[in-house]
């Protein structure tokens, strides 16, 4: 039996994994063409961010969002015995190997957690804590161990069990439909910037949708399937997420709500949300459609 990961990042004991191992385009999120396994230009001799406080007027929304599920302290601690990449730059290219596994991981464990504490079926939770626990045993592994894993299977087994999960958790809510644009609440939806507030959406599946922009002001998204959905910039003010399902904290990190806006207890309120965004809408719109 391993000890309990954590799945929170602890900046203070990584190597900068996420602003060294990961490459990125220059885009909206991010100011600059970075390759990866390359240490980003601002950060600093101690592995801090020299740009911190101005990450997102300088263009690094990105960072802001990002979140490893506490693999880069594992990596850098465990893995890596706490001798990181400029100590030993031979080590380098393998530890950012290693993160980016971790990190796939780590998120697998988030999202075990949650459906084996919401399940009401006991052989699921059972099912989801003995996939945990060899998910977690993965990542603990030496270097080898966790580069030898078989990564896809271990997706493909953590997909199939959050489905049932999901689909026994759905099961008992309506979700008003009434005033969707074509293509309706399904999963992998198109709703960039459709009009969804002030509704119960409770049990839809909207795993994989695209909800960037788009407005949920006031709705209530209880038992809501959100995995993987696109949150960019979605209004979130006074909205019900308490129990949303397979929420994360990048996802919530890329919206934007106020202090009305209810999260599930395992998430924190973003610094840059505040009560400017008014949690008042004119309502759903019947004639609206996505962009
Ligand atoms: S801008 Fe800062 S937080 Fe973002 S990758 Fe560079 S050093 Fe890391």
């Amino acid at each position: 039996m391993t000890t309990e990961p954590n799945l929170r990042p602890d900046c203070g004991n990584c190597f900068a994994l996420c602003c060294t191992a990961l490459g990125f385009t220059r885009s909206a999120d991010f100011a600059i063409d970075k390759p990866a396994a390359s240490p980003c230009p601002s950060l600093g001799v101690d592995f801090s961010c020299t740009i911190h406080q101005r990450l997102r007027p300088r263009g690094f929304t990105g960072c802001t969002v990002f979140d490893c599920f506490g693999a880069g302290q594992l990596v850098s601690q465990h893995t890596f015995g706490g001798t990181s990449w400029r100590e030993r730059p031979a080590s380098a290219p393998g530890m950012f190997a290693v993160f980016k596994i971790v990190k796939q991981l780590h998120e697998m464990l988030w999202y075990l957690d949650e459906a084996r504490q919401r399940t009401f079926d006991p052989d699921l939770a059972t099912a989801a804590a003995s996939l945990a626990q060899h998910v977690a045993d993965t990542a603990r592994g030496d270097a080898t161990t966790v580069l030898e894993a078989d990564v896809e299977t271990l997706h493909g087994q953590v997909r199939n069990l959050l489905m049932e999960v999901s689909e026994e958790l759905r099961a008992s809510y309506g979700a008003d439909e009434r005033h969707v644009p074509d293509g309706g609440l399904q999963p992998g939806a198109d709703l960039m910037g459709a009009r969804l507030a002030n509704l119960s959406l409770c049990g839809v599946d909207l795993r994989g949708s695209y909800l960037i922009g788009a407005k949920l002001t006031g709705s209530d998204l209880s038992a809501a399937d959100l995995l993987g959905a696109d949150l960019r910039g979605a209004e979130l003010s006074g909205a019900d997420l308490s129990a949303a399902l397979y929420l994360t904290q990048p996802q919530i990190n890329a919206a934007e709500g106020n202090s009305r806006t209810l999260l599930p207890p395992r998430l924190h309120r973003p610094d840059h949300w505040g009560d400017s965004v008014p949690d008042s809408d004119s309502g759903p719109n019947p004639d609206s459609a996505p962009n």
